[in-house]
């Protein structure tokens, strides 16, 4: 968005959709910027220049998410076939890289603050570090630096998920990462309108083998979606400031509720390393467990009015689920995952204090109803 003054009349003010399946071109299309839609558009290459921006690195987006996490595993998995993927982080990738192990890539959940577990598997021959920080959907905080620094030591590729921090508040690639993975469908776009992922890096190579693996596997970004999510990138800051501070005021009423057993947020479970990380603020998740188990908890979700029941996150609206409801999620049954959006910070407290108090009914101090 930033390239060139553009200062000419008549210059729109916001950049063009491009929806075109091909480009005009005769001879070596090599040569040529754009030729085939499937291998390039000038609107995903508008968004991939904004995220690079963010990161001082080359972005490449995919489809969603999960496409842009397949791409690298299938990109690493070519020198590196041991994953050391965290055992809390995102179970979709998980389930993902259960794809590959028929063609010989080797799942192993571990977990991120063991460091002298990582130690001994490091060593038990050529591996993926693949990290998640704060790990969707129980927040933990991994040790960014501290991890990039074994996996150097090993010569393993250190891959950073940052979807729940995203670039403006936490850039893993200053930390000694390799890559980092987004999916930009969550606080990234921000509006709940769009699936798109991207992969970042200041590797030239890997740069390049991603854009290979991208069009041949095909998962390639619609340029609508592209351009929603340019669109909503220009408010991330903004957006994910007022979210982080809503989601750490909500951490402190929930820590405070006698119903409440346990909250996951990173100023309360690791606040001087999440401090450290992500100075300018934690992100829009905090999750926490109610007196109940899994019934109480489905009663908290369905006794709200304005946070939203839906899984996803990073919207401007308030949105919440008990995440154990998705077969093959690690997290405790009763836990419930809550992003905060950018509404008022009483208009939220509010709501979450009538929904615990439905749950809870009059038998745990609740008043009833
Ligand atoms: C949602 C999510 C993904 C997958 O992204 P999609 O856009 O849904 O494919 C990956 N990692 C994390 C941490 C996520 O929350």
């Amino acid at each position: 968005m930033q390239e060139g003054p553009a200062q000419s009349p008549g210059t729109p003010s916001s950049p063009p959709i491009h929806l075109a399946s091909f480009f005009l071109s005769q001879g070596d299309p090599s040569a040529m910027a754009y030729a085939y839609g499937r291998a390039g558009n000038p609107t995903w290459e508008e968004l991939e220049r904004e995220l690079g921006r963010l990161e001082d690195a080359q972005a490449t987006t995919f489809a969603s998410g999960l496409a842009a996490s397949f791409a690298l595993l299938l990109v690493l998995g070519r020198t590196h076939r041991r994953l050391l993927i965290a055992d809390d982080g995102y179970y979709g990738t998980r389930k993902q890289a259960g794809l590959l192990a028929p063609f010989g890539l080797e799942l192993l959940p571990t977990d991120h603050t063991d460091f002298g577990a990582l130690e001994r598997e490091l060593g038990r021959g050529p591996s993926i570090l693949w990290s998640e920080s704060p790990t969707n959907p129980r927040l933990r905080v991994h040790d960014l630096e501290r991890l990039s620094g074994l996996a150097r030591r090993h010569g393993a590729p250190f891959v950073v998920d940052n979807t729940t921090a995203t670039a403006a508040l936490q850039r893993p690639l200053d930390l000694g990462a390799d890559c980092v993975v987004t999916s930009l469908t969550k606080s990234a776009s921000g509006h709940s309108d769009v699936i798109l992922g991207s992969v970042t890096t200041r590797d030239g190579k890997l740069h390049q083998a991603l854009r290979e693996v991208r069009n041949l596997g095909g998962a390639i970004p619609g340029p609508l979606e592209a351009w929603l999510a340019l669109r909503g990138i220009r408010t991330l800051a903004l957006r994910i400031e007022r979210q982080s501070q809503n989601a750490s005021a909500l951490a402190r009423v929930l820590a405070a509720h006698p119903a409440v057993l346990a909250v996951h947020h990173p100023s309360i479970t690791d606040p001087k390393l999440a401090g450290r990380q992500m100075p300018r603020g934690f992100g829009p998740l905090v999750s926490f467990e109610v007196q109940g188990g899994a019934a109480a908890a489905d009663r908290v979700v369905g006794g709200a009015r304005l946070i939203r029941p839906g899984t996803s996150f990073g919207g401007v609206e308030s949105s919440w689920e008990r995440r154990a409801r998705w077969a093959g999620e690690s997290a405790p049954e009763g836990l419930v995952r809550l992003s905060a959006g950018i509404e008022p910070l009483e208009e939220l407290r509010a709501d979450l204090l009538r929904a615990l108090a439905h749950a809870a009914g009059p038998q745990l101090g609740g008043p009833g109803a």
